[in-house]
């Protein structure tokens, strides 16, 4: 989602700094609020997950946001993994608030049986007064021998493009450490498209882009979108640095990523939410895990994929592509990892 371009109401924002603390704290005292994020197959074993083993670590805090009980075992709860063949899949919780405006304005078609439905599938999302509140997720996925492959990076720090209506600063560094991961694991970064809660932390507030060895993939679309509507705080933040640097790599369609026998991750161009929209598919055998990134972003899209989002690019495209994805990621029975829902790991059979 981007709302750069629409006037944002500086109040419910303020509220919204506030009820981010509020969750935040709540994460750290009620274990069972995320007790659905926990790894199914990583949770704890502290030979194996990197969060559980170092409580110790002032990195892998959670002691400087959630408090004292943030630095046992509530970090884990932060960081959830499923595994896909040989790669471990992350979800990193960048940061939460309630959206600025309530979910009927943001989702205008959807009816009061779909918003029960969804309600059962993602009651976290549901705020009094008709708020949505959400998630802002990236998710890590680890390669054997420790390389990463990062899809999208958050609202970023203080001051970051997003800071005009999204709760900055993010803790994506915080996640990133917790997890065991070095800026300098990671390989490569997947902008799923260059909106500002996406593309936080891609490059840091000096024009120097956060993780050195990594090539950025967005898609050719994306940027060409970008350019001809002369998006110009995007382009200087994001695309440019890339560019200076020789880290920009602009795919064109659907990319392969990386490829073994342990499985194989690809890019999927899901055009609407932007014009150059892209999807990441993690595969092995039958198992299949789809990083929507803004295919959807609320349980009621998933239920009712013909609801639109009122600031899709092109709300036709968006409704098409999302109902293709879903269609298809019912077929092959596969896991969802969205970017805003407030679970970030969703069967897509759950949702029939
Ligand atoms: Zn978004």
């Amino acid at each position: 989602m981007d709302h750069t371009h629409h006037p944002i109401d500086r109040r419910r924002l303020l509220l919204g700094a506030a009820a981010l603390g509020l969750s935040v704290a709540q994460l750290a005292g009620v274990p069972a609020a995320r007790a659905g994020d926990r790894t199914d197959d990583l949770a704890g074993d502290p030979a194996r997950d990197p969060a559980a083993g170092r409580a110790g670590d002032p990195a892998a805090g959670l002691a400087g946001d959630l408090g004292p009980a943030g630095a046992g075992g509530h970090a884990a709860t932060l960081t959830a993994t499923r595994r896909v063949g040989a790669y471990e899949v992350m979800a990193l919780y960048d940061a939460a608030g309630p959206f600025f405006t309530s979910r009927q304005e943001a989702f205008p078609a959807a009816s009061a049986a779909d918003w029960r439905r969804a309600a059962r599938l993602d009651p976290a999302a549901f705020g009094p007064n008709d708020a949505w509140n959400l998630d802002f997720r990236c998710y890590a996925i680890r390669r054997p021998g420790g390389r990463v492959i990062l899809v999208d990076t958050g609202v970023g720090p203080a001051g970051s493009p997003a800071s005009s209506w999204a709760p900055v600063p993010g803790h994506l560094p915080e996640r990133l450490r917790a997890a065991g991961i070095a800026a300098g694991d990671v390989d490569l970064v997947v902008l799923t498209h260059v909106h500002s809660d996406h593309v936080g932390w891609a490059v840091g507030p000096d024009g120097v882009p956060t993780f050195p060895n990594a090539r950025y993939a967005i898609q050719h679309a994306e940027i060409a979108a970008l350019t001809n509507a002369g998006a110009t705080t995007m382009l200087s933040y994001v695309v440019d640095p890339l560019r200076r640097t020789g880290q920009l790599w602009e795919v064109d369609g659907r990319t392969r990523l990386a490829d073994r026998p342990g499985g194989a991750v690809t890019a999927v161009p899901t055009p609407g939410h932007t014009p150059g929209h892209q999807s990441v598919l993690v595969e092995r055998g039958r198992r299949r895990l789809v990083v929507t990134g803004d295919v959807l972003v609320h349980a009621v899209q998933l239920v009712n994929p013909d609801v639109g989002y009122v600031f899709e690019d092109d709300q036709d495209v968006a409704g098409r592509t999302r109902r293709a994805l879903l269609a298809d990621a019912r077929r092959h029975d596969a896991l969802l990892a969205t970017a805003h829902l407030k679970q970030p790991f969703v069967p897509a059979r759950a949702t029939r």
